[in-house]
């Protein structure tokens, strides 16, 4: 390989929030970025893996409003004439199974109002003719949000990537980050398998190997991954791409249409959690075997719905090692710590759909002289200000998986 060359600006991971970042870099007018990926392939880790469900529901105005623009710029991007991200704007349905989470669906509709994002409840009969299959005979509300979707995660990547070049910002694949390079406090470069790369700036946006690479620059943060799993099933009746997607989440369930087939995932109760001190950077996560157990869990969840999911076969299943923090929070923005060192992670199994508005909060918080106090309460020194215990923090971190959809998550 010749020589990679300097860049002001090192993102270090190509899924999906690295290049999303990069992107977001790009058109914020920094175009001296260079993106390293260790594999071959951009978006070949936890982004090929994503089921792509965007969604904006959420339960305070700063998280929906990066979600909103998120799919602001997911709609642009597909708008456009080359390298579209497949987005299907379908909408989503959200179902209440108990009076507890018709109440909880009461509130997030009025953060939902405040953020400015449209949504309405509709009947059982109005949700029976968006998904004719299923018997919502037993929903106690339906909340519909209609600018909510998919998208092809591995698309999206690719889509970032696109832009980005044209804005002048190059790609290394192939090339894993071994080290920063540091001097009084700031980082001046990465060190690689193919040598050393001055910048002043380093973005780690490694995904499952995030910890390792805070770990290079001197940091010590709690980023843990949990297993995650989805199926898609063979061609089944009704089903087509243009449904919306839908959320269980008194079932603990997800799920939409992959083209003729049911995609359905969901959040089992006991998680699979590791230490990223279990593998090493430069490997890949520990491989994970089919979880049968789990998916015919996720069937008898849904059965009530759709009795019809039992008969179906599973074409393929997903998976893979989204990160999780025990606050359920982003990690975004530089370290006080190490002048120059700027998170990109703790995704929390939102990366993909986060990607837009987790580069826009990056931005935000290296080129603005006074970022949001979101952006502000996103920092890695929430974590680095307090000692905090290994096993506690893999915990919480665990448990923010498990009650993924619990009430007021
Ligand atoms: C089954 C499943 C379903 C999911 N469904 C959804 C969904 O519907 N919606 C959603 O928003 N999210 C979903 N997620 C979560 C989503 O996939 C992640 O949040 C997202 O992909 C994280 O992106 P990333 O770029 O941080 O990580 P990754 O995609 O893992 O990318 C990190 C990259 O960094 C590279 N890297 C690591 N260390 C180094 C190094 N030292 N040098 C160079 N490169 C390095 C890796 O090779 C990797 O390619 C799902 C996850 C799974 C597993």
């Amino acid at each position: 390989m010749d020589s990679i060359g300097d860049a002001e600006i090192v993102v270090i991971g190509g899924g999906g929030v690295g290049c999303g970042v990069t992107h977001s870099l790009c058109r914020a007018g920094k175009t001296d970025v260079l993106l390293i990926e260790k594999n071959e392939a951009l978006a070949s880790e936890t982004t090929s893996q994503a089921a792509g469900l965007v969604g904006q529901v959420r339960t305070s105005v700063d998280r929906v409003k990066l979600a909103m623009w998120s799919v602001k710029a997911f709609s642009e991007m597909e708008s456009e004439p080359e390298a579209k991200p497949g987005w299907r704007q379908v909408g989503s349905l959200r179902i209440a199974m108990t009076d507890e989470r018709v109440t909880e669906f009461e509130s997030m509709k009025l953060v939902a109002d405040e953020a400015g994002l449209k949504t309405e409840f509709i009947s059982n009969d109005e949700a029976r003719i968006k998904w004719p299959m299923f018997d919502f005979s037993t929903a106690k509300s339906v909340l519909w949000c209609p600018s909510d979707g998919y998208l092809q995660p591995n698309d999206l990547a690719m889509s970032y990537a696109h832009r980005a070049r044209r804005h002048g910002a190059r790609i290394a694949t192939g090339v894993t980050v071994e080290g920063i390079r540091t001097e009084n406090g700031s980082v001046t470069g990465v060190i690689t398998n193919h040598g050393t790369i001055n910048c002043n700036t380093v973005i780690n946006a490694a995904g499952a190997h995030a910890w390792h690479v805070a770990k290079m620059g001197g940091l010590d943060l709690p980023i843990f991954p949990v297993r995650h799993e989805y199926f898609v099933s063979v061609d089944a009746e009704g089903m087509h791409p243009e449904l919306p997607v839908m959320r269980v989440p008194d079932a603990s369930l997800y799920l939409r249409a992959e083209i003729n087939g049911l995609l359905l995932g969901g959040w089992e109760p006991e998680a699979l959690s590791i230490n990223p001190n279990d593998f090493n950077n430069g490997q890949t996560p520990p491989r994970i075997e089919d979880d049968w157990e789990v998916m015919g869990w996720f069937i008898e969840q849904i059965a009530p719905l759709y009795s019809k999911a039992s008969e179906l076969g599973v074409r393929s299943i997903f998976k893979g090692w989204p990160t999780f923090v025990p606050d359920g929070r982003f990690i975004i923005g530089e370290s006080q710590k190490l002048k120059g060192f700027v998170m990109a992670g703790g995704c929390n199994a939102h990366g993909v759909s986060g990607s837009a508005g987790i580069g826009q909060h990056v931005v935000e918080s290296m080129l603005e002289p006074e970022p949001s106090p979101y952006v502000k309460s996103l920092s890695p020194d929430r974590f680095l200000e307090k000692n905090w215990n290994a096993n506690a923090a893999k915990t919480s971190a665990k448990q923010i998986y498990e009650t993924y959809y619990g009430l007021g998550s």
